[in-house]
């Protein structure tokens, strides 16, 4: 007869965890000083960077940014634009924005201090649940728990859950299994224990081939005891990602490459928000094909009448819910001044001049494909 399964030891777990991350972690430029006393600053700018981005990728991007925004008041005084352009690549832009927006109410309302309180964290802007663990973890050393996509791996593993992990039911679980196991931490250690929960789940509880015999954790792990680690979490079917066709116009004010050019900003709410583009959109039902597509775009975008020319490029993408293929077309203007009807503002700009604006990932793509073109067309 099998035993019946054991009730997790958190205290143990938690332990074990402290240990191994001291010995395990990656050099990271936040992980300086202990976790538990680190620059509330630092904390949250990397914290809100590694959302959905590789800590790899994340060290580049978070260097810039401390170097040129060393504290909340210099972030609070600068221009978003600027702000948008440090944060180019990284996507998911709200990001930029709230940080921003949330600086500036820290100088405004906490004397440019992050306040160590849960309640005056979740006040401010694109601060959720998960970051307010963080800070308050990392940086004061309060035993608050977080979750994030490797911590809700690792602790659906250690505790068996077998219900998906979607579910509000088990998220809930989750949450109290994390609070419990970072309550039972050492004293102070409350932001070792979060960030080695974080760290097994990338280095070693991965999603795809957990690493058991390498795991400190692994006699103290149901999934593991049970043999049924690859089958958690339990995940619901994802449904099928819909992919979109979207049409840019690179419109010339006069000969192409040689002249300027107009680029569009998008509205400040929404996705990309305040980001610049090469105005253009969505592939509809109704549209014949690309170009009149893209014709009915920049007339309901910017009030104009173009003419459509050679292709550019064609760009794909994935976003977290969709994914596109961007076709990027030469134009030029038939009738009509730019008018800004869909867009927040638009300028015409010379080509040399892109490198001022911050633009996704896709609309970067499109202005090596013009400077190739146009070095090409140069003969260099
Ligand atoms: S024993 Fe395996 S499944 Fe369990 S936490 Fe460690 S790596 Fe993950």
């Amino acid at each position: 007869m099998s035993a019946a399964p054991s009730p997790l030891d958190f205290p143990q777990i938690a332990r074990r965890l402290v240990a191994w991350h001291r010995k395990h972690q990656r050099a990271m430029p936040w992980r300086t000083g202990p976790a538990g006393a680190r620059d509330p600053y630092a904390v949250w700018v990397s914290e809100v960077m590694a959302q959905q981005t590789r800590l790899e990728t994340v060290q580049a991007y978070f260097r810039r940014w401390m170097a040129r925004f060393p504290t909340v008041e210099a972030l609070a005084q600068a221009d978003l634009q600027e702000v948008l352009k440090l944060w180019e690549g990284l996507g998911y832009y709200a990001r930029a924005r709230n940080l921003h927006r949330a600086a500036q109410l820290v100088v405004e309302q906490h004397g440019g201090r992050l306040p160590a309180d849960r309640k005056a964290l979740l006040a401010l802007p694109g601060i959720g649940e998960y970051t307010v663990g963080a800070i308050l973890s990392m940086a004061f050393g309060q035993a608050e728990p977080l979750l994030d996509g490797n911590v809700k791996r690792v602790l659906s593993r250690l505790a068996d859950l077998d219900r998906p992990i979607q579910e509000a039911a088990t998220l809930k679980e989750l949450w109290s299994l994390a609070r419990e196991l970072v309550q039972a931490g050492p004293a102070d250690q409350a932001g070792l224990v979060n960030e080695g929960l974080m760290e097994l789940g990338s280095l070693v509880c991965t999603p795809k081939a957990p690493d058991c015999p390498a795991c400190p954790l692994a006699d103290l792990c149901l999934a593991a005891q049970r043999g049924v680690q690859a089958q958690r979490p339990v995940t619901r079917p994802r449904r099928r990602t819909p992919h979109y066709q979207v049409t840019a116009a690179v419109i010339w004010q006069g000969e192409p490459y040689r002249s300027r050019l107009l680029i569009a900003q998008r509205p400040e709410t929404g996705m990309l928000g305040g980001l610049w583009e090469f105005p253009g959109g969505k592939l509809e039902p109704e549209d014949p094909d690309l170009v009149a597509c893209l014709r009915r775009e920049i007339q309901e975008e910017l009030g104009m009448a173009i003419a459509v020319g050679a292709p550019i490029a064609q760009v794909k993408h994935a976003y977290s819910h969709f994914r596109i293929t961007l076709h990027a077309f030469h134009a030029r203007p038939v009738q009509g001044e730019p008018q800004a009807i869909g867009c927040a503002d638009w300028r015409w700009v010379r080509l040399e001049d892109l490198d001022a604006f911050p633009f996704p990932v896709t609309d970067q793509k499109i202005i090596r494909a013009l400077q190739e073109g146009r070095a090409q067309r140069d003969g260099k």
